[in-house]
């Protein structure tokens, strides 16, 4: 049996429910659950506490028997509406946009994946269409790394190709940059100035923070440091630094400068993380690395080469936002795809072109055929 989901609706209902990633996603995961047992998925609902111990879900859908399949890919969590009024859990549909806090990353997109899955009768099915969906992709991709581990369903079958569903424009993406957050701390000793006994941690880390404007320069301006594949080629090397505003009568006891940038494939993003550590150790301070790794398919692949033939578009492309992917990667071939631009994600004022909410589900639609029905 097959579904009949209006994707413009399903998106209004999914941006209607709060579900900023540091609060929990219990509520529009329960409304997702929902629809997707409704719409003939079979559910598996994965609970874990993330860091501040906040209840978070994720859901993985199967409809179909078989083995391999495709799956769809998408985060149910959002940016903060920092800067929104009320009208960010108000989601309007208006001149082609539907307007709200998540509509393009990535509720619409995820809606339109439903839609799809729905439409298709479990009969027509030789490989089954897996939605999964996760919490906390904006918090490092906690929910995609607790589901890889914590899933029956994924784990005992995944399925052979995935889309991504994040916004794209419709054009096929097979590569993205990564991320890597490097922290370094300085510890001094506060005191008040009156009795100049302090050590102040901003001194202690001041040569290593000038080190690492020279290595910003060197990202920028050497070509061994780039990939030209990629728009931006640069690895957008950026730092912030805090105090825990130390006020200027008192020695800062701790600093602690974070360093952020992109990691591209076959780049040279080891050997700055290796210059980070080693300059680090020389001044003695304490460095903690995190590193997604970047995503990248060869264009050539069969599920890059389906969203080709489904977009009728003739080349892939690649993008310089990260995605669930950085996990996803290492349990099957994926693209990314959605509908949307990235340009209006975690923007006041979100919206997402309605037209492409519909072309989208189109799209997805004749994937299924070619991937899991023909
Ligand atoms: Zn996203």
């Amino acid at each position: 049996m097959s579904h009949n989901v209006d994707v413009l609706r399903l998106t209004r209902e999914v941006v209607a429910i709060d579900s900023v990633t540091h609060r929990s996603n219990v509520a529009v995961a329960d409304f997702l659950q929902e629809t997707l047992e409704g719409c003939g998925f079979e559910v598996e609902r994965l609970e874990y506490l993330d860091r501040e111990g906040l209840r978070k879900v994720d859901l993985v859908g199967k409809k179909g028997r078989g083995q391999g399949g495709l799956g769809f890919f998408s985060h149910c969590d959002t940016v903060p509406g920092t800067g929104w009024e009320q009208q960010a859990w108000s989601p309007e549909i208006k001149d082609g946009r539907l307007t709200g806090l998540g509509s393009c990353d990535m509720k619409g997109p995820l809606a339109a994946t439903i839609a799809a899955g729905a439409a298709i009768n479990a009969n027509q099915l030789r490989n089954p269409v897996f939605i999964v969906i996760t919490a906390d992709e904006e918090n490092a991709s906690l929910g995609a790394s607790h589901l890889v581990k914590a899933s029956e369903l994924f784990r005992a079958a995944p399925p052979q190709h995935g889309v991504i569903a994040e916004p794209t424009r419709m054009i096929p993406v097979y590569a993205h940059k990564g991320a890597a957050l490097v922290t370094v701390t300085a510890r001094g000793i506060a005191a008040h100035t009156s009795t100049d006994k302090g050590i102040s941690s901003n001194f202690i880390i001041a040569p290593f923070l000038a080190e690492m404007a020279e290595l910003a320069r060197l990202t920028k301006t050497d070509s061994s440091f780039q990939n030209s594949e990629f728009q931006p080629p640069t690895l957008g090397f950026n730092m912030v630094i805090s105090d825990d505003g130390c006020k200027p009568n008192v020695s800062a006891s701790k600093t602690v400068c974070t360093l952020c940038f992109r990691p591209m494939p076959n780049d040279r993003s080891r050997h700055v993380l290796e210059t980070i550590a080693a300059k680090a150790a020389q001044h003695q301070l304490e460095v903690s690395p995190w590193v997604a790794e970047p995503f990248y398919v060869s264009p050539q692949a069969r599920i890059v080469q389906t969203a080709l033939r489904a977009c009728g578009l003739p080349k892939a492309e690649t993008v310089s936002f990260c995605s669930d992917a950085v996990i996803f990667k290492d349990y099957l071939e994926l693209v990314i795809l959605g509908p949307g631009d990235i340009a209006q994600a975690h923007t006041v004022g979100e919206w997402v072109d309605t037209n492409q909410l519909l072309e989208a589900t189109q799209v997805y639609g004749q994937m299924i055929q070619m991937l899991c029905a023909e």
